[in-house]
């Protein structure tokens, strides 16, 4: 086995109220196959949901053989991946913030215990994490990372029951928030997700037998499976040599999909819960058409997330949509950064202005959010030095007035501009000759939950679906 351990964690780590990670997951089971690169290829699929660092494990049912490292999957693997030839495999990229991102807080994370081995990936974020690892520690639990995940881990390895899928049925009980797991085992692969359905996962089916667990569908298409189903909600799928079972973990108070999944963090080649992200992103567009109020001669999108919405709101509008900045495909997410100058100088290593298309024009800029400001402030002023004659700054979402207590880093509410100032006084901050939001009610008409009974937008409205008490930072309230 080749884990590899670096202990050395900095204090905020184990202590931050704000463990949030935004991530994916992947899981293979294909018996007589040897699956390592079929999780890689789904894993590669779901790169956009974690840059900082990214694991994969396989399993023979005896063995368990582990690669793990920072950075983008071709960096953290550099050509090596697990050299076992296992017919079970799970897999994780990462993104995290407030320090977290080391190199033992790398997923998956992994455990002997009575009942053999246990490996686990996560997404999402439990938001009884610290009460839960504070009885854990006094309990002697001792911790290797600064990671939810690993209360989890704990407590299934804890846990009474006879076999592992009760101890991790009797585990989930426990949690709370949002979680989509991957857990393999020496003789199975087990997917769960939570009971509010937080973050996407699904499952498909490898041609000659075999099934693929995965965040997104991109995965399943990535690694040659076929779409079967959502995970429902609150469901616990158990993948054996007998085939696959399902049973319910958790009553489902109600649901809870993100619906930033749709507006920003999936991949518009997905399809999750029915709904292709793509589509979503279009509607978005169209119905942020629709409530513009402005005049302009022109829909311009910030690359490569404003593309839909700009796309839908050109049709709906009938403004042509035109390319006016062109993207270094070499420079990552600015969102997906952790450090605010970093964010502040990717802006124009990342983008640069078509003059000839912006000259003189009036101008409507789509983005897919506004989370602090400075770079949309950074965008508009690029627009304008290109020569445009008016910016008309749309976002096809609401204003994020909330913290994501829920696996997204939206970053804590002082930070979020929209927290504390009105659409005006945004406008006029970051230069725009108009600012026009896509309204909450829009935005829930567009993804289908016009009642908001199926999907959280605690981030527009602060209506969490759980107690978030555990989690908020106070001092930003
Ligand atoms: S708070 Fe926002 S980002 Fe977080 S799960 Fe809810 S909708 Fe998604």
């Amino acid at each position: 086995m080749t884990v590899k351990c670096d202990l050395e964690l900095k204090p905020q780590d184990v202590t931050s109220p704000r463990w949030k990670e935004e991530c994916g997951v992947a899981g293979v089971w294909a018996p007589g196959r040897s699956v390592v690169d079929l999780c890689y290829l789904g894993l590669f699929a779901l790169q956009h949901r974690g840059q900082e660092s990214a694991g994969l494990a396989v399993t023979d049912g005896l063995h368990i053989d582990m690669e793990r490292g920072m950075g983008l999957m071709r960096e953290a693997f550099r050509h090596r991946l697990p050299s076992l030839k296992g017919h079970a495999a799970i897999g994780h990229v990462r993104y995290s913030t407030c320090g977290a991102s080391l190199f033992n807080n790398i997923q998956p994370i992994f455990a002997y215990f009575s009942g053999g081995f246990i490996c686990l990936a996560h997404n999402g974020s439990l938001t009884n994490a610290p009460s839960l690892r504070r009885r854990l520690e006094k309990d002697g639990c001792v911790f290797q990372t600064g990671t939810d995940t690993e209360a989890i881990l704990n407590l299934i390895a804890r846990d009474g029951a006879q076999t592992t899928e009760e101890k991790i049925a009797a585990s989930l009980q426990q949690i709370e928030g949002a979680y989509s797991l991957t857990i393999m085992t020496g003789d199975r692969l087990i997917g769960v997700r939570d009971p509010y359905g937080f973050r996407p996962l699904c499952l498909g089916s490898l041609p000659g037998g075999g099934y693929v667990l995965a965040s997104e569908s991109c995965a399943l298409d990535a690694a040659g499976a076929e779409f079967i189903r959502d995970v429902a909600p609150g469901e616990m799928l158990i993948i054996d040599r007998d085939g696959l079972h399902s049973r319910i973990i958790g009553a489902r108070p109600r649901l809870a999909r993100c619906v930033f999944e749709y507006i920003y963090f999936a991949r518009p080649d997905s399809v999750l819960d029915g709904l292709s992200v793509w589509q979503a992103r279009y509607r978005l567009g169209q119905q942020l058409a629709r409530e513009f109020t402005g005049a302009a001669d022109m829909v311009t999108p910030v690359p490569d997330t404003g593309i839909t919405a700009a796309l839908g709101f050109a049709a709906e509008s009938g403004l042509p949509y035109v390319e006016g900045l062109i993207k270094n495909r070499y420079v990552g997410r600015t969102f997906i950064l952790p450090d605010q100058a970093e964010r502040q100088s990717t802006v124009e290593m990342k983008l640069n202005p078509i003059r000839a298309n912006l000259k003189d024009k009036r101008v409507v800029l789509v983005d897919d959010s506004l989370v602090r400001g400075t770079t949309s402030a950074s965008l508009i002023s690029l627009i304008r030095r290109a020569g445009a004659g008016e910016v008309h700054f749309c976002i096809s979402s609401p204003p994020i007035t909330h913290p994501c207590y829920y696996g997204i880093d939206t970053a804590v509410r002082k930070e979020l501009i929209a927290s504390h100032k009105t659409v005006d006084e945004i406008r006029r901050i970051i230069s725009a000759d108009g600012l026009q939001y896509l309204s909450r009610p829009g935005l829930m008409g567009a993804v289908g939950d016009p009642e908001e009974k199926l999907m959280c937008g605690a981030c527009f409205s602060g209506e969490y679906p759980t107690s978030v008490k555990d989690v908020e930072n106070k001092e930003c309230k």
